[in-house]
């Protein structure tokens, strides 16, 4: 464990290898257009200090999934080559094992943590919704504490308090209260998954209005 003022520092051992099959890729592939279509992920200089927001990934098997990769958000269409494999993550530690041919983002521990918490979760989407983070406790979603930041192993706590104390594992959506506009969705399929965000994101413009 590498501390930085009192930051532990996120380790990734990243192995490069060969994309993914296209086939392998194809169902995700759709999800994230839908997602960056709706600016749910993507990356704009006007948000977030210009960097790339929000990311999706699938269970392959136990504590393995595939998850978009670091910095690209910016772009429209991905393919394979823009997929990287989690083989274990540790969230206590902020360490990641991931391959593929592009590193898997930093992110890839909240998605860990999901999938370690709940067996039956296949899906996990990552989005910043300024929408449904703002009206998050009008939606009734359980969110994490607001002093926990993203990248922490305290937020891997608070999800894990989230689904022992909350009715998260039925809702299958969460809001990050310490990262900005921070959702996290997640099912046993990509339309649950999907569907949960999408469900969400129309019922927070009916309260905008
Ligand atoms: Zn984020």
């Amino acid at each position: 464990m590498t501390t930085t003022e009192g930051v532990i520092k996120y380790q990734l051992d990243y192995t490069p290898t060969p994309p993914l099959p296209h086939e392998q890729v194809r169902e995700i592939n759709a999800w994230r257009k839908i997602m960056y279509l709706l600016q749910l992920i993507g990356q704009h200089p006007d948000r977030y200090g210009g960097y790339g927001f929000g990311n999706i990934s699938r269970r392959i098997d136990g504590p393995c999934f595939v998850i978009s990769g670091t910095q690209t958000g910016h772009l429209p269409e991905l393919t394979a080559a823009h997929y990287a494999t989690v083989v274990a993550c540790d969230p206590a530690q902020n360490r990641l094992i991931g391959e593929g041919p592009i590193r898997p983002s930093s992110e890839s521990l909240t998605h860990g943590t999901v999938y370690a918490l709940d067996a039956g979760v296949q899906w996990v989407i990552h989005a910043h919704s300024p929408h449904i983070w703002r009206h998050a406790e009008a939606l009734g979603l359980p969110l994490t504490a607001a002093d926990v930041p993203y990248g922490s192993p305290e937020l891997a706590v608070e999800v894990e308090r989230l689904f022992r104390d909350t009715e998260v594992a039925a809702l299958g959506i969460f809001a990050m209260g310490g990262h900005e506009d921070g959702i996290i969705a997640f099912g046993r399929t990509a339309d649950e998954a999907g569907g949960v965000m999408l469900t969400y994101l129309s019922r927070a413009f009916q309260l905008d209005t």
